[in-house]
């Protein structure tokens, strides 16, 4: 019979339930009796409510107090020795010192390194590995979780990292050696892990092997071989789990471990399907994740079901169906959110629902598809309704899309032509001084723009406040002395949502949250329909910041990409086209800008980076058009208007062409905490344009002093000339209180002086 399950169920609760108790717990508010116990009824209710929606197998282990990888980490007793973990379990508070370097008890000690999942929004506390490392089982979370499920009564399968996922996914802290080596070591802990698991009355282990959708070097394809050859001998069952890809070149090899399941991901890779089912061993069960894990869609109930009805006609008994992936990515409940439109309501599904399509599925799958014909008239109905809705399509944006011309996407003329009508108009110093946008938001200032949002001040009142706000902070940066001002962006919650709720296309949940690390959720927009600028988003505020000083100040923009990498967006139309939208939505704000008299506008693509295929091969196609969507965006405007752009990161040596290829005039990335080394790209490329390498890394409270800001910036002219380089922090400063704010930018001017007579003293030195 065919087994409904599921890869994992979102851990943070419907109402953020754990974050808030996490949080509490960190602060010292509640012990950590209380805390587990939440943790506990949250688990119980999580089993609950997918034993009710029909699952026949139901993970274990998913939840997790930080992230699952940490976990087992701690579970194979693999903790840097900072930690002065003394062996035996690895306690609550040593877990949490190596995920945020602090907690109610034990001394501070920095974190561990902490990275994207995948290409995803989560993130993960990153395994330190050294060569002295010995593993053993060091935690009891696993094996209490299992038994805690059983003694209530359900079916279950836990879930654990596989051994070359948890390796590769692992940074090598000291020494120098092959992470492969350290399989030997740890298959045995593995084997342990299993036996135990199987002690307890478990029979079906979750072993997730996500790096199967990666490029992987051959002698990772064959220590899959090894690995699983060396656990098979293990008394439970082995269900292999991949997802966020294709198999391609690991197909193969995936295919054929002698493992009793493996769990494909066919919603990124339907194609592979059937090859997968082709060549899979007659012993063997596919899980086929057919529900969408990384989105919010409802499922095309019609159409999975004639995939799924077409693989059972191979493989009988031995088909499983799931979603995708885990069920993290997507928010908990749909039901919660009354307060959205109901026709875009019905076209969606979070965690609980998917869990109902997936048994719909298996009931279909056993009594035959008139079983459940109500419910496969409704989805069909919906879809349709969907597909011709006029909230969706809007012409006059098909018709717009359809005129964009390659030279839209070209600005007059190339950057030394421009850069000689912008250095005349602007007329600044060498190594001018600037801020990446935002200002620190004081609860004054959320405060009211909370009350705003609920209709409790009037329109007038808010913006004197903002205008009031906006004034400040440019005297702000006028006494301090910067050379090119922002506005500070205090009327914008989020640099995403901000434009998402002036621009069609998009809706809001009020409980949407998904996780992105520990307790910290987002909650990503939701892009259904065509997206069109209803009206001016930032042209009025740009336009008050520059009447309020002589300094140009910058327009302030989130770019096309940024949007769409941190939105949920509409799986009806590729990604190109909906980026390609927004990016002329905003390339009639930026022209209103010009228009209003703003002469530098500054467009974030903060991720950029994040949106990346998981194989090199598909990145070129993916830089194509996010590059062609940014310069969409930027280039309507004169050439004497300068375009800034601003990424949060600098790991550019394996895309730098194309972050040159977006043409902006001017571009601010992060370089402080890594001493400029990131900037070691530039000795090989001619990076063509002007750069500002941060200087202040504004994730840490510490000042850096005007020495420190100079040695970062002398190291940053011997690899760019420096006529083209600009002084600033590495990101927005909206995190950060005012104090330390003023001091480091204090600094950081200070440190321009510095530079600029130096700079002065070698060119008059000059014969
Ligand atoms: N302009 C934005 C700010 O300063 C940029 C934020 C970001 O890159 N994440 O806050
Ligand atoms: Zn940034």
């Amino acid at each position: 019979m065919t087994v409904a399950h599921n890869l994992g169920f979102p851990r943070i609760g419907a109402r953020r339930e754990l974050k808030f108790a996490l949080e509490n717990y960190w602060r010292g508010e509640i012990d950590q009796a209380t805390l587990e116990q939440l943790a506990a009824s949250l688990r119980a209710q999580h089993w609950q409510q997918q034993a009710e929606a029909g699952l026949d197998l139901i993970p274990v282990n998913d939840f997790s107090f930080y992230d699952h990888i940490l976990d087992h980490s701690a579970l194979l007793g693999c903790v840097p020795p900072r930690f002065e973990h003394e062996g035996g379990d690895v306690r609550l508070d040593t877990y949490f010192r190596m995920a945020r370097g602090r907690a109610p008890h034990g001394k501070p000690t920095t974190a561990c390194e902490m990275t994207k999942w995948f290409d995803t929004n989560y993130h993960y506390i990153v395994p330190e590995l050294y060569p002295q490392v010995e593993f053993e089982i060091s935690s009891r979370k696993l094996f209490n979780e299992v038994v805690e499920a059983k003694n209530i009564g359900y079916n279950i399968k836990p879930v654990i990292p596989g051994p070359l996922t948890w390796l590769w996914l692992g940074k090598i802290k000291q020494g120098n050696f092959n992470k492969l080596d350290l399989l030997d070591k740890l298959i045995p802990v593995y084997g342990e892990i299993l036996n135990r698991l199987n002690k307890l009355g478990v029979e079906w282990v979750q072993i997730d092997e996500p790096i199967l959708a990666l490029d992987l070097p051959q002698e990772w394809k064959q220590a899959f071989e090894k690995t699983y050859n060396l656990l098979q001998s293990s008394p439970v069952k082995i269900l292999l789990a991949t997802y966020f890809g294709a198999l391609e070149d690991n197909l193969k090899y995936a295919v054929s471990l002698p493992v009793a399941g493996l769990h494909v991901d066919a919603v990124r890779a339907p194609h592979e399907l059937t090859t997968i089912i082709d060549q899979l061993p007659a012993y063997k069960i596919l899980s086929i994740g057919i529900v969408d894990g990384r989105n919010i869609w409802r499922t095309d109930l019609q159409k999975v079901l004639s995939t799924l009805e077409t693989a059972q006609t191979h493989l009988a008994d031995r088909l499983w169906v799931a979603p995708s992936c885990s069920l993290i990515h997507v928010p908990v409940d749909l039901a919660q959110e009354d307060k959205l439109d109901d026709e875009i309501k019905s076209w969606l599904a979070f965690a609980l629902q998917k869990t109902d399509e997936i048994s719909l599925f298996k009931k279909a799958l056993t009594d035959g598809r008139q079983s459940v014909e109500t419910e496969l008239d409704k989805s069909a109905a919906c879809n349709q309704a969907r597909r011709q809705s006029s909230i969706v399509h809007q012409d006059t944006v098909t018709q717009r899309l359809n005129s964009v011309t390659e030279k839209m996407t070209e600005r007059n003329s190339p950057y030394q032509q421009r850069s000689r009508l912008q250095r005349k108009q602007f007329n600044l110093p060498v190594y001018p001084t600037t801020t990446i946008g935002s200002f620190p938001q004081t609860n004054e200032i959320r405060k009211i723009r909370h009350a705003f949002k609920q209709n409790k001040i009037t329109a007038k009142k808010y913006t004197e406040f903002i205008q009031k706000e906006i004034n400040s902070v440019i005297k702000k940066q006028e006494s301090l002395g910067l050379d090119v001002l922002v506005h500070g962006e205090p009327e914008r919650n989020d640099m995403v949502e901000y434009f998402g709720e002036l621009l069609s296309g998009f809706v809001f949940t009020h409980f949407g949250w998904v996780q992105s690390y520990g307790s910290r959720c987002v909650k990503p927009p939701i892009i259904f329909g065509d997206i069109a600028r209803t009206k001016p988003m930032t042209i009025e505020w740009s336009r008050y910041a520059q009447s309020c000083t002589e300094k140009p100040m910058k327009g302030m923009l989130t770019g096309p990409v940024t949007i769409l990498n941190w939105s949920f967006v509409r799986d009806d139309q590729p990604r190109s086209e909906t980026c390609k939208q927004i990016a002329l939505a905003l390339r009639d704000e930026v022209n209103d800008l010009e228009q209003a008299g703003i002469k530098m506008i500054q467009i974030d693509e903060a991720a950029l980076r994040e949106g990346l295929p998981l194989r090199q091969k598909d990145w070129g196609k993916y830089l194509d058009w996010a590059v062609k969507s940014f310069r969409l965006t930027a280039s309507g405007v004169k050439d004497k208007t300068q375009i800034h752009t601003h990424m949060c990161y600098s790991e550019f040596n394996d895309i730098i062409e194309s972050i040159a290829a977006m043409d902006a005039d001017v571009i601010t990335i992060e370089t402080s905490r890594s001493d400029m080394e990131l900037l070691d790209v530039f000795e090989d490329f001619q990076y063509p344009n002007e750069i500002g390498p941060g200087v202040y890394d504004i994730h840490s409270p510490n000042i850096p002093d005007v020495a420190q800001i100079v040695e970062l910036m002398q190291k940053a002219a011997t690899r760019i000339p420096a006529e083209r380089l600009w002084i600033n922090p590495d990101c927005g400063l909206k995190t950060r209180g005012w104090p330390e704010v003023e001091a480091a930018l204090k600094n950081m001017v200070a440190a321009a002086e510095v530079m600029r007579q130096q700079s002065l003293a070698t060119s008059s030195a000059l014969p």
